[in-house]
């Protein structure tokens, strides 16, 4: 008999596996019907050897200390800021929109405060901000929209940006300095040697039983289990009985090319041409070093696997239809993008199956001393481990990997004991060795 029968291999499924049967000694059964672990973050080696994602770009980043301390127990990280170029007339221009895209775009030679009043002189400011389109046309007006985002958000969600919460474009901001990372949270990362990697660790434990290229609809019956929990789309556990849920699907072109740069930034935007959204050369995610790169090519459609939930007011009042349902469905827990149909990245699905774990056993905090410290240890926390009052501190050595080509991710930390040792491991990867 199965404690818990946990439908899906992705952050939200694998997280709770791993706490229910390291944190609880309960035993899990993991299924999925993938033939692999680790959800839409899977990565694996391409035929050239190259690293890639199988389910398109997939950055780790954070504001959460919990979280990030969480992931650091399965996974050394490689320090890594996003940076991605759009294709706007001719030219590549940093994106989000800062103040090096406008005097680019417009062969102009502002500074921050100039770049206020240029921006406070095409902004059409709105009373309510409801849609997508309000968010951007109140900050920068009508024509840096149409240039950088209506277009793109057609193509990514089949919908105009009219038609789509504030939430969507908020997603983006606009900048008034010369910062040109696409993100600033507080902890920036890639998974040393990739996702499926630290979910490999994660998973391995005897509590754990793995069954892959399974549909849970195959074996419920047939397997006893006491509890379950679900992350796949939440229409589909209850029959779509009223109605699909919409979701957004892609289409992934991957190319190798023989050469070692493709593109001169992680990730290229194209609004306006072709009909990809993006193309991604994931060498400059992963670090690694490989004479030939692999790119990818985003094309959106609406059949497909369920990738993005689609963030619009009759959407949610249809999911609150689900969600009743799922509440009053003892004995199943919802969790992660699918079932609580968010469009959530990595970390908030993390965060979420932690708060699930949090109730499911009493509303406990996760633990961190009934786990083993890894010999070596990569963490790049400013400050000590956040833990449970009852729990005993765990030692962590807090090292900051210093890289020629990457910038510390945190100005305040101090390094402890910083070692940056490359070398290959046996797929060609580059490995960071640090042993405190
Ligand atoms: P999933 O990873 O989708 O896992 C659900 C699993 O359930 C799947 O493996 C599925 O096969 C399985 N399943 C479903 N139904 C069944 C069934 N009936 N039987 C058995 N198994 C079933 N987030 C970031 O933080 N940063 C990024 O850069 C980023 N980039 C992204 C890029 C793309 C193209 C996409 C689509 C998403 C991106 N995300 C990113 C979001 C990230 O993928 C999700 O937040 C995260 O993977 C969600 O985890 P999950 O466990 O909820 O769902
Ligand atoms: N977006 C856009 N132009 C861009 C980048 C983003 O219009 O160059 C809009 C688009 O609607 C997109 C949303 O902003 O879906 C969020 O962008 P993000 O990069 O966060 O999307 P994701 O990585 O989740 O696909």
């Amino acid at each position: 008999m199965f404690d818990f029968l946990i439908v899906g291999a992705g952050f939200a499924g694998s997280v709770l596996a791993e706490r229910l049967a390291r944190g609880s000694g309960k035993k899990v059964l993991l299924i999925d019907r993938r033939t692999h672990i680790a959800g839409n973050a899977y990565d694996h080696y391409d035929d050239a050897g190259v690293l890639i994602h199988k389910y398109g770009p997939h950055i780790f980043h954070t504001n959460s200390k919990e979280v990030f301390a969480y992931l650091s127990r399965f996974t050394e990280w490689r320090p890594y800021e996003h940076r991605v170029l759009a294709s706007v007339d001719g030219q590549l221009v940093p994106m989000p929109i800062n103040l090096d895209t406008i005097n680019k775009l417009y062969g102009l030679t502002l500074n921050s405060m100039q770049l206020e009043d240029f921006f406070a002189s095409i902004a059409e400011p709105k009373e309510r901000i409801l849609t997508s389109e309000d968010v951007v046309i109140s900050k920068v007006g009508r024509q840096l929209y149409e240039k950088f985002f209506r277009n793109y958000t057609r193509k990514q969600w089949g919908l105009d940006p009219s038609d789509l919460d504030a939430s969507v474009t908020s997603r983006v901001p606009i900048r008034m300095n010369r910062d040109d990372r696409y993100f600033t949270d507080t902890y920036q990362a890639m998974p040393l040697r990739g996702y499926t990697r630290m979910f490999e660790n994660m998973l391995d434990h005897p509590n754990i039983k793995i069954m892959l290229n399974t549909d849970y609809r195959d074996v419920v019956g047939l397997i006893p289990y006491r509890e379950m929990i679900y992350t796949g789309p939440v229409d589909e556990f209850f029959d779509f009985c009223y109605g699909k849920l919409p979701y957004r699907s892609l289409q992934f072109k991957f190319e190798t090319i023989n050469k070692s740069v493709y593109q001169p930034a992680p990730v290229v935007n194209y609004p306006n041409e072709h009909a990809y959204t993006r193309v991604t050369e994931f060498k400059y995610l992963t670090g690694q070093e490989h004479g030939k790169t692999s790119i990818v090519y985003e094309y959106p459609c609406s059949q497909g696997d369920p990738y993005y939930p689609v963030p619009r007011p009759e959407n949610a009042e249809l999911y609150k239809k689900y969600r009743t349902l799922a509440e009053q469905t003892p004995g199943v827990h919802f969790v992660g993008r699918l079932a609580t149909y968010k469009y959530y990245n990595m970390d908030q699905v993390t965060a979420q199956a932690l708060t699930v774990y949090d109730k499911l056993s009493g509303g406990k905090k996760f633990r961190f001393d009934d786990m083993p410290v890894r010999t070596y240890y990569q963490v790049l926390l400013p400050c000590p481990l956040s833990i449970a009052d009852d729990e005993q501190p765990v030692t962590v050595s807090q090292t900051v990997s210093q890289d020629a080509t990457t910038p510390a991710i945190n100005k305040n930390l101090t390094p402890v004991h910083a070692q940056h040792n490359r070398a290959l491991n046996g797929n060609g990867a580059t490995r960071i060795a640090n042993k405190a």
